[in-house]
């Protein structure tokens, strides 16, 4: 099998299994509890924090552990709106915005809050003037994410957030797609990170938040990550995503670079009748979304089953719909339905992403042969 789906999900990298094996094997101790054992375990978790608040790199703030980024970016819109001050009952967000954030924002828009849905441009850019005419008083978070989980499109996050701040609301940023792959922007007063698409377990997830912009706790319990999130941490959850973020601190260079070769490789080995979707300039480039006229890109997948990749994102895969990232670009159906979502990263050799690419290309090449 060749691992084209980074955007869904990424291989866990070897360092992060053995330093989870003891916490999974042998130390079974309650990190809340105050043996020694727990203790140890405590410890071993505040180290873990350490080195996802080093590899996130922002000033001011600290960072509590959840279930995944999904939580993380509830916990984040409910309980900045709980919180925010009489009469701020808006929320602007972003039509190419994950499910994570869309849904939360319409199940908060059926209890009351009014919300604000922007368009992109074609190239997937949100248009800043557009932003800054809807911006007022009554806005309580602005919500837009750094790198597209689709089309990997990239957002000026620390312009937004200097606007968002001119009216006194919160920035909230999904950097799951940019954590660990490019430096994240500066500005935002909460940050959306996910161990599992750095090479980390699946099951863990953070809020950073900056001093004095925690949102109102969203499960209440055991008065965990100082009463803000409750609930027994998993010390070996923790620790594997604290090596999963040492590694990114250590290898991000390196890993950019590789993506950067892979990129220039596989686009040299397509076919000219692709087209990328979204920015060319301003995108990640482990992320390429492309598509082709008349491809049946459902079919594709089908036929190259060995080939792992994606018809948009993970979650329109297989649901029939077409993605409402690729339907924000103004893309037709039928030229959404003919797109296909390649994600490669640090274990991607370029040999495999070349003769994947090369099959791919072939076998659109066959659709087309057998529809003329
Ligand atoms: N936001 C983005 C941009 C994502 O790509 C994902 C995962 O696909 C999520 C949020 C949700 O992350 P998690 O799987 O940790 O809930």
């Amino acid at each position: 099998m060749i691992y084209l789906d980074y955007q869904a999900t990424t291989p866990l990298a070897p360092e992060v299994a053995k330093a989870m094996q003891p916490w999974i094997e042998e130390k079974f101790a309650n990190p809340h509890s105050p043996s020694r054992w727990g203790s140890e375990a405590k410890a071993a978790i505040e180290v873990a924090r350490k080195q996802v608040e080093h590899a996130i790199g922002l000033p001011g703030g600290s960072v509590a552990f959840t279930g995944s980024a999904t939580e993380a970016i509830n916990w984040a819109l409910k309980g900045t709106i709980d919180n925010a001050a009489k009469g701020r009952n808006r929320i602007i967000t972003v039509a190419t915005e994950h499910a994570a954030v869309l849904d939360t924002c319409e199940w908060l828009a059926g209890r009351g809050i009014d919300l604000t849905v922007l368009p992109v441009q074609a190239d997937g850019r949100l248009d800043l003037d557009l932003l800054a005419r809807e911006l007022d008083e009554r806005v309580a978070v602005v919500a837009v994410m750094q790198v597209n989980n689709e089309i990997g499109v990239t957002q000026p996050i620390s312009e937004i957030a200097d606007m968002v701040h001119n009216v006194g609301a919160v920035m909230l940023c999904d950097a799951v797609q940019a954590f660990g792959r490019v430096e994240l922007c500066k500005g935002p007063d909460l940050v959306a990170v996910s161990a599992h698409k750095i090479h980390g377990p699946k099951g863990i997830g953070a809020l950073w938040m900056r001093a004095g912009a925690e949102p109102a706790p969203l499960i209440h319990g055991g008065g965990q990550e100082r009463g803000l999130r409750s609930g027994t941490l998993s010390p070996a959850l923790c620790v594997g995503f604290g090596a999963a973020a040492r590694l990114v601190s250590e290898r991000r260079d390196a890993d950019q670079a590789h993506v950067a070769q892979l990129w220039n490789a596989a686009t040299a080995a397509l076919g000219g009748r692709w087209s990328i979707n979204g920015s060319v300039g301003e995108r990640y480039r482990g992320n390429l979304n492309i598509r082709r006229e008349g491809l049946d890109a459902a079919r594709l997948l089908a036929d190259l089953r060995d080939i792992a990749m994606s018809l948009g994102s993970a979650c329109a895969s297989g649901s029939g719909r077409p993605s409402h990232v690729l339907r924000a670009l103004s893309l037709s159906d039928r030229a959404a339905r003919s797109s296909i979502r390649i994600g490669f990263g640090r274990y991607t050799t370029e040999a495999e992403l070349v003769d994947a690419v090369t099959r791919i290309d072939a076998m659109a090449r066959a659709q087309e042969n057998l529809a003329a």
